[in-house]
């Protein structure tokens, strides 16, 4: 697979150039965000799709400094809003593919009641939620995902109040597409990119992201010898929720990516089924 992917994206490497953005690059070295942005960026081609094909909106944080990296239509918002901000645009265009980035501690803080809604109205969008578990951007604050005992700039001490386990509160709002992906890892991040795209309905994308500035607990070097593919789970059903539960709930030892759990039974928000041309969707007016 990994071969095909570089075969094709060789004969699409114009498209892939004309995403490329000469705006200074602020993020730090060796920071997860590079990865990620560049499968988005190689999934976009992959799947064909052109400038007038989607839109990208921002949350504020690190991941949302990447809002002028990319040729595209791209909207940065508020802090924590990234999901409505794109929902609203999914409706009141569904022609488009919105996509939406978003930071640990605005998804799971600011933003986590948007996230809920998000997940059980199934929007039709793709969001990606970067989990380098703490606020980078305001320069190193514990958010809602930073490990227990972790000295943070917000927290000097070490920080005391258990972390939330992110996927166990997703999978617990009705998802219908759920991936786990990993900033080091830019081929498999594109595959999971491409089929969340295709996705017809709310597709969340996690990706453990490094962080070599704030986070030091979870550097590359920690994550390459825990990060798993979910192929190697013999008989894994990603149709069996409790299936996915399970495997969600060690974020210390073996911690397992790729696309965790769908349901191809729920409709979108749209009503939208796949196959169906958006043409011939009954949408809401606004
Ligand atoms: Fe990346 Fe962390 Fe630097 Fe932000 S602070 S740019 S997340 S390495
Ligand atoms: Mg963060």
């Amino acid at each position: 697979m990994e071969k095909k992917i570089t075969k094709k994206l060789l004969e699409k490497k114009a498209d892939l150039l004309a995403l490329e953005t000469e705006k200074l690059i602020t993020w730090c070295s060796n920071c997860g965000n590079y990865g990620i942005q560049n499968a988005l960026m190689r999934a976009l081609v992959l799947e064909e799709m052109g400038l007038n094909d989607f839109a990208i909106f921002f949350d504020v944080g690190c991941s949302g400094n990447g809002s002028d990296k990319i040729e595209a239509y791209t909207f940065h918002g508020l802090h924590g809003r990234v999901i409505s901000l794109a929902a609203g645009a999914a409706i009141a265009n569904p022609r488009i593919k919105c996509i939406a980035f978003g930071g640990d501690g605005a998804t799971f803080s600011e933003g986590v009641n948007h996230l809920v809604h998000g997940l059980r109205n199934n929007y039709p969008m793709l969001f990606v939620m970067h989990n380098n578990e703490n606020f980078g951007l305001t320069t190193g604050q514990a958010s809602a995902l930073t490990r227990c005992g972790v000295k943070m700039n917000s927290a000097p001490e070490g920080v005391e109040v258990p972390p939330l386990n992110p996927m166990d509160l997703v999978l617990s709002c009705k998802p219908s597409f759920v991936a786990k992906g990993y900033s080091g890892d830019v081929d498999q991040m594109t595959e999971i990119f491409q089929e969340a795209l295709r996705h017809d309905g709310f597709a969340y994308v996690e990706v453990l992201q490094a962080c070599p500035t704030y986070n030091r607990e979870t550097p590359d070097a920690w994550y390459s010898k825990r990060i798993h593919k979910i192929e190697e789970v013999e008989g894994y059903d990603r149709s069996d929720i409790w299936a996915a539960r399970r495997i969600i709930q060690d974020l210390d030892e073996k911690i397992y990516t790729g696309i965790l759990y769908v349901d191809e039974s729920r409709k979108s928000f749209m009503g939208n089924h796949k196959g169906v041309p958006v043409d011939e969707v009954d949408y809401v007016d606004v």
